[in-house]
C-alpha cells in the first residue's frame, strides 16, 4: 500500500486531539456508505477490531452513497485542504482498484465551462494544481468548439480542462470496498442501530434489530443523512436532509460515443450550477442541478421526481447540447444530500459521551473523498494526526 500519507493543511495546534486507542482495540462502525465504508476499511488496515453495521447495506439506493457515479475533481477554489484531500484519495482510489482488479475510476477529465474572464471557483485553485504537477489546459471557446462539435459554446468566455479527475463507479464501489472489508478479516452485520445505554460518560452498546446488542471501544456513527433524525437533540441543526436529483438522458444512437467520450463537466454561471456524466456507466448522459432540494426523510422519502427541476434540466441540457433537445429521460435518481451547515465534513465526539464520534456532512461532495477521509479518520484514532477544527460540531 502507499506510503505516501496525506499531509493536512491546516495548523496541527488548532485540532482536536482525541484519547488514541490502542491496536486491536474493538470499533463498531454504524453506516456502510462512502464514509463508514472506507473508514472501517482503514480501521482494520491500521490494526483494530472492526464490526461494521448497515440498515439496508453498501451502497443501498436510500443512501447518498447509492447512485450509479459520482464526479471526482480536485478543483475547490482557493481552500487547499480540500484540494489535497481529493489528491490523495484520488491515490488511494487508484492503489486499491488496481489491487481489487477492479475498475471503478474513470479518467474522463473535468471541463469547466466559464462565463467570464475569472472564474475565481477554478482559478483560485491553479496554484495547488501546479504545485501538485497536476496543471489544467485552458481552452479557447475556438479550441472547445474544434474538440467538441456536440457542446454550444456561444455564452461561454473559455473552459478549464482538468485531465486528472472523472468520474467513479458509485454503487459499484462501495460493494467493492465491502468484499475488501471481509476479505481482509472485517465483520459486517445487517441491521438498523440504535445508541443503548449511556454509564459515566460511555455507550456501553448499541441496539440491533433483533433486539441483540454489541459493545465495542469505539463507535463511529458514519449515517449520512439519518445523522441528524439518531442525534436530534445534538445534530438536528448540523445535519440536514435535502432532496436531490439527478437525471439521466438518452443520447442519440449515431452521437453514442462521442457522447460517452465527452469529459465530466461542470457549468459556472454562478448561479444554477449544472453538473454531469457522459457515458454514466451506460446509463445515460447524466445531468445533476446542484440546488438544494427541499426536506427530505432518507427512509421514508418517495423517490419520485420534482417537474420544475426536470424542466430546469431539460431546458439548461438543450442550450448547451443542441443535439439532446428532443432527448428522452431514460432514467432519474432521488438521493439525499447531508448537509453541514458549512459544507464541511464533520468528525467529532459526542459532546457527553466520549467513546460516541459522528462522521458525515458530506454535504454533495464527499464520494470522492471515501479513502483520503478514512485513513485520516483512523489516523486520529490512532492519535498521529488531530481533528481539523473545521469538522468539529461546536464549529458554527
Ligand atoms: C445527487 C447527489 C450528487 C452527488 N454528487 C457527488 C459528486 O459528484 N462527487 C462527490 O464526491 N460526492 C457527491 N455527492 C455526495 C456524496 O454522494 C455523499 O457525500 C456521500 O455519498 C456520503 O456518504 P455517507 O457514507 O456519509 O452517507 P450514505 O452513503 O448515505 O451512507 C450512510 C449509510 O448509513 C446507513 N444507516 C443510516 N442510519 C443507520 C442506522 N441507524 N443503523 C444502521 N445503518 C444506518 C444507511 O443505510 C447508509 O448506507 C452527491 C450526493 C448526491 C445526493
Amino acid at each position: 500500500m502507499s506510503t505516501n500519507t496525506f499531509a493536512p493543511v491546516y495548523n496541527k495546534n488548532e485540532g482536536k486531539a482525541i484519547e488514541p486507542l490502542k491496536k486491536g482495540s474493538r470499533v463498531v462502525v454504524i453506516g456502510a456508505g462512502a464514509f463508514g465504508g472506507w473508514t472501517a476499511l482503514y480501521l482494520l488496515r491500521a490494526g483494530f477490531e472492526v464490526t461494521l453495521l448497515d440498515a439496508w447495506g453498501p451502497g443501498n439506493s436510500r443512501s447518498s452513497s447509492g447512485d450509479e457515479t459520482r464526479v471526482i475533481r480536485s478543483t475547490y477554489g482557493g481552500n487547499q485542504f480540500y484540494f489535497n484531500l481529493n489528491v490523495r484519495a484520488l491515490q488511494l482510489w487508484k492503489e486499491n482498484e488496481q489491487q481489487w482488479k477492479t475498475k471503478l475510476f474513470q479518467n474522463k477529465g473535468v471541463l469547466w465551462f466559464c462565463y467570464d474572464e475569472h472564474t475565481p471557483l477554478v482559478e483560485d485553485s491553479v496554484p495547488f494544481a501546479k504545485a501538485h504537477g497536476m496543471e489544467y489546459e485552458k481552452l479557447s471557446t475556438d479550441e472547445l468548439n474544434k474538440r467538441y462539435p456536440i457542446l454550444n459554446t456561444g455564452d461561454l468566455h473559455h473552459a478549464y480542462l482538468d485531465q486528472y479527475g472523472g468520474c467513479l463507479r458509485a454503487r459499484e464501489a462501495c460493494q467493492a470496498v465491502f468484499r475488501a472489508f471481509l476479505n481482509e478479516g472485517g465483520q459486517y452485520l445487517q441491521s438498523v442501530v440504535q445508541p443503548g445505554k449511556i454509564l459515566n460518560g460511555r455507550l456501553e452498546y448499541i441496539l440491533l434489530a433483533n433486539g441483540n446488542t454489541l459493545k465495542a471501544n469505539r463507535f463511529i456513527f458514519a449515517c449520512g443523512s439519518w445523522l441528524g433524525y439518531l442525534f436530534p437533540e445534538i445534530l438536528s441543526n448540523i445535519i440536514t436532509c435535502s432532496k436531490q436529483e439527478v437525471y439521466y438522458f438518452g443520447v442519440p444512437e449515431t452521437q453514442a460515443d462521442q457522447f460517452d467520450k465527452f469529459p465530466v463537466w461542470v457549468d459556472v454561471d454562478g448561479k444554477n450550477f449544472y453538473y454531469g456524466i457522459p457515458g454514466n456507466n451506460y446509463r445515460g448522459f447524466k445531468i445533476g442541478v446542484d440546488e438544494r432540494g427541499e426536506p427530505f426523510h432518507p427512509s421514508t422519502g418517495d423517490r419520485i421526481y420534482n417537474t420544475t427541476v426536470l424542466e430546469k434540466a431539460r431546458k439548461f441540457i438543450a442550450h448547451r447540447f443542441p443535439d439532446l433537445a428532443k432527448a428522452p429521460l431514460v432514467e432519474n435518481r432521488v438521493c439525499p444530500y447531508e448537509n453541514s451547515p458549512d459544507g464541511n465534513f464533520l468528525f467529532d465526539q459526542h459532546p457527553e459521551v466520549d467513546n460516541i464520534l459522528f462522521l458525515g456532512g458530506g454535504s454533495g461532495h464527499g464520494f470522492k473523498h471515501g479513502p483520503a477521509l478514512g485513513e485520516m479518520v483512523s489516523l486520529i484514532i490512532e492519535g498521529k494526526l488531530k481533528i481539523p477544527p473545521f469538522f468539529l460540531i461546536n464549529r458554527v
